[in-house]
């Protein structure tokens, strides 16, 4: 009864839009759930590749590549982003994981991989910040799937924060020193689920999968929130 009147009094705001949520919805309200923009990318056939797909064609081998939703600025989807990464929503990242990892596993996709690895934040920035919003992904993706999830596969071994005044060129080949594996045991073998929040270039994630597949990974397949 005390939550009852609570919600009365100060109703959730919906993680998308802002808007008050009606009872019984949580995170994310009904309206916003339809209008998301989800790219469908789990019902392309197995031969078919995907705009993300081809993004990695040609530089490091990505078995497969899904986003739950397609990142538009100034919308629902940059809202999101912004409260998981800035605002300490921790839960919604996890919840977003627990309905895409739903998802995936309704189209069997949960039967392709062994691992799942979050994308790693520099340690002074997951320091300065309190958690890893790609750790919350990929806790949700791991429950739905039933995948076991090791947040400290992979390390960040540089901060790459300074680097937006670099030129693009400069830009990737800074970003694909900067991680390592940790436990090469660890991903041996394995068919690994590399998650992150968001896909712009796609050169992170090229850097993490490189990483992983020099330490011995079977085959890496990427998973993201949203991607540009
Ligand atoms: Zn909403």
């Amino acid at each position: 009864m005390f939550e009852d009147l609570l919600s009365l009094l100060f109703p959730e705001s919906c993680y998308a839009c802002d808007g008050a949520m009606a009872r019984g919805e949580k995170y994310i309200c009904t309206g916003c759930n339809i209008k998301l923009p989800y790219t469908d990318y789990h019902l392309h056939g197995a031969t078919e590749l995907n705009p993300l797909q081809r993004r990695f064609w040609g530089k490091v081998q990505v078995r497969y590549a899904f986003s739950y939703l397609l990142f538009m600025p100034k919308g629902r989807v940059q809202r999101i982003l912004h409260k998981l990464k800035y605002k300490g929503a921790k839960e919604l990242g996890e919840h977003l994981g627990k309905r895409y990892g739903s998802l995936l596993s309704d189209h069997h996709y949960h039967e392709q991989f062994d691992l799942v690895v979050p994308v790693p934040l520099h340690k002074y920035k997951l320091r300065r910040r309190g958690y890893n919003q790609s750790d919350c992904f990929s806790k949700g993706l791991s429950e739905s799937m039933q995948l076991p999830f090791k947040a400290d596969a992979l390390m960040r071994t540089l901060d790459t924060g300074t680097q937006t005044r670099k030129n693009r060129l400069d830009r990737w080949y800074n970003v694909e020193q900067v991680f390592q594996v940790k436990h090469p045991d660890s991903v041996q073998g394995k068919r690994i689920l590399l998650a992150d929040d968001v896909m712009t270039t796609g050169a992170t994630l090229e850097a993490c999968a490189a990483a992983l597949l020099a330490a011995g990974a079977t085959e890496v397949s990427v998973v993201t929130i949203a991607a540009a």
